[in-house]
């Protein structure tokens, strides 16, 4: 069912999730918070979400990139779901990309972060996976992971001059050529 999205100012972005449990997993309640986190990610347009953007307090995040081609790389991952993740950074080396999220609407903010990652989480089935990613994937790992642990992709701004509202990126930085 799809869940009404909380936005920056909602204190349980601020928090940190709680630790999921394998027997929690097999659980009618955790079925059906995958299932909204899906219908609600769906719904707004996301390509991924977290449990406390719905106001859920868990380590639990979704993505999905399916032929998903932007800033020139085609990134791909089938849905998957990110279950009490912790990620290694494999290259000190920064990438900056424009992010948004569905719970800062209409706004858009330049971050860096490292340009390649290692995720370990668990599956639906509570089994130990790992996943490593580079380029535009391993940004939206992080800023979904980011989100399980109080951060906002704001607070990663280091620069407020490029921060910009939705229209006016696509207006004047996104395809600048249209201005001329
Ligand atoms: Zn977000």
């Amino acid at each position: 069912m799809i869940q009404p999205i909380s936005r920056m100012g909602n204190p349980v972005l601020r928090e940190v999730a709680q630790n999921i449990s394998k027997e929690y997993l097999l659980t009618d309640e955790f079925c059906q918070l995958l299932v909204d986190m899906k219908d609600s990610m769906d719904h707004y347009g996301g390509i991924g979400i977290a449990a406390p953007q719905i106001g859920v307090s868990l380590q639990v995040a979704l993505i999905e990139l399916m032929g998903f081609n932007r800033y020139g790389q085609e990134v791909n991952l089938p849905l998957t779901t990110f279950i009490n993740p912790t990620l290694t950074s494999l290259d000190e080396d920064l990438q900056g990309f424009w992010e948004g999220c569905l719970s800062v609407p209409n706004l858009r903010g330049y971050v860096e972060r490292p340009r390649k990652i290692q995720v370990n989480y668990w599956n639906e089935q509570g089994e130990p996976q790992q996943l490593i990613a580079e380029g535009f994937l391993a940004t939206v790992l992080q800023h979904e992971l980011d989100h399980l642990f109080g951060i906002l992709y704001v607070d990663r701004i280091k620069d407020t001059k490029l921060f910009s509202f939705q229209e006016e990126y696509d207006s004047f930085i996104q395809n600048p050529k249209a201005l001329e």
